[in-house]
């Protein structure tokens, strides 16, 4: 077998094959799904072993593996995923769960108590900010928002004023769902270590669901975690909920205990997906990406279009093209746009959709339009969602795979019936 000490392939080479043996299943090119709940010990030795490496009692050495014993701590499926996954991003640890917030939600228990700040950008996934605002705060644990306007100073200075506790953990969510606004990773990194002390390191966590693991990699900008909805682009056809969490091995070490607690791991048949999927994501994204240019295109040259959100409009001259050019290497495959008008300008748009349906979701290889003051963003306060422009005639697409002409022809007839 290859290493990639050998040889430096990139990860698109290495999708298919990479982590797999296929002297494990009888010759089978194909990774098969290991759906077994234990696995046989060749002897008590290697039973005692296995318990001594998932319990930290004994430490793997390098390119060591722990003898597989159970699948809620280990199985092929999830070990082959996570190896794949770590090229991407160039991580050394990956842990793979079974939804997005599963991933959030074990990270985030494990790096905070009663008594520290969660110091988060501003806005947030729906299912995270419940799981921060509503679940956390019953442990003690409080939250207090920043954005895309503050530089590291400034969230210092928000950490320390709030006066909610030990800030403990900076969580980043960029660019944010549905306005493409961006987050400066190096700002929250730097913000972080002026918060930590010799002996607290304050981490940052990055969500990196809408523009990875193809188009940005948070690690290398600084932060201590990336964070996948692996649902979305990983998956990407709409047909699995799982998620995942990379870091350095001592960090996700921590993350990988309470995952192998908690029972919050992918099981084999999500693995077993994810492998299927992740052989086609550069070719897949790289498709999404050129479809929107086109729909954009399109959209700045509709009278009824009133304003568009996607990375690649950034004026050169606005602050956050430096930020946009150093963290994104594609504008993306997200397109919200401002339809003339309000909520009933957007729902005859939306129902006159023939092509494209009408679903929330995103990353897959059909594309989806949706409402987010109504649908996604709903349960987000009026205010607030004025506030960063998610108003009732905003719609969101999410760019598949399709010709881009048929998606245009979509828009254009649906834009007509408004
Ligand atoms: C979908 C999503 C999540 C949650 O992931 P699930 O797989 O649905 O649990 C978290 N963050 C972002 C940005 C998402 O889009």
């Amino acid at each position: 077998m290859y290493t990639l000490d050998d040889n430096d392939f990139h990860p698109e080479s290495l999708m298919m094959t990479y982590g797999y043996n296929p002297e494990w299943s009888e010759g089978a090119v194909k990774c098969p799904i290991f759906q077994t709940s234990t696995f046989v010990f060749k002897n008590a030795e290697e039973g005692k072993a296995s318990f001594d490496y998932m319990s930290g009692r004994k430490v793997l050495g390098p390119n060591e593996s722990a003898p597989l014993s159970y699948s809620r701590f280990n199985n092929p499926d999830l070990e082959i995923i996570e190896q794949r996954l770590k090229l991407w991003d160039k991580a050394e640890s990956c842990a793979l769960f079974e939804s997005g917030m599963s991933a959030i939600a074990t990270l985030l228990l494990e790096y905070l108590q009663p008594g520290d700040l969660i110091v988060y950008s501003s806005p947030l996934y729906g299912g995270t900010d419940v799981f921060i605002k509503k679940f956390l705060s019953k442990f003690n644990i409080n939250v207090v928002a920043f954005n895309n306007t503050h530089s590291a100073e400034e969230i210092v200075k928000i950490a320390r004023e709030c006066n909610l506790g030990r800030p403990a953990f900076i969580y980043v969510e960029t660019p944010a769902n549905p306005t493409c606004s961006i987050i400066d990773i190096q700002e929250a990194k730097k913000a972080a270590d002026m918060l930590s002390t010799p002996d607290f390191q304050v981490v940052v966590a990055v969500d990196n669901t809408y523009m990875g693991p193809l188009w940005s990699h948070p690690l290398d900008h600084g932060a201590d975690f990336v964070i996948y909805s692996a649902t979305k682009y990983i998956g990407g056809h709409s047909d699995v909920i799982a998620g995942a969490v990379l870091g350095n091995d001592d960090k996700m070490a921590r993350v990988k205990k309470l995952r192998s607690a908690m029972g919050t791991m992918a099981g084999p048949k999500t693995g077993w997906l994810l492998m299927r999927s992740l052989e086609t994501l550069k070719i897949r994204m790289e498709a999404q990406a050129r479809n929107s240019l086109q729909i954009v295109k399109f959209l700045q040259s509709h009278p009824k279009v009133e304003k568009i959100y996607y990375l690649g409009l950034i004026d050169e001259k606005h602050p956050q093209y430096e930020v946009y050019k150093r963290q994104y290497k594609c504008a993306g495959a997200m397109v919200s746009f401002d339809i003339k008008g309000g909520e009933a300008e957007s729902y005859q748009f939306l129902n006159s959709l023939k092509l494209i349906k009408l679903a929330v979701s995103l990353g897959g290889t059909e594309s989806l339009a949706q409402h987010p003051a109504s649908m996604t963003h709903s349960g987000v306060a009026l205010e607030e969602r004025e506030a960063m422009s998610i108003t009732s005639k905003m719609i969101r697409l999410s760019v598949g795979i399709e010709h881009y002409e048929d998606l245009i022809w979509d828009i254009n007839q649906a834009l007509a019936t408004v």
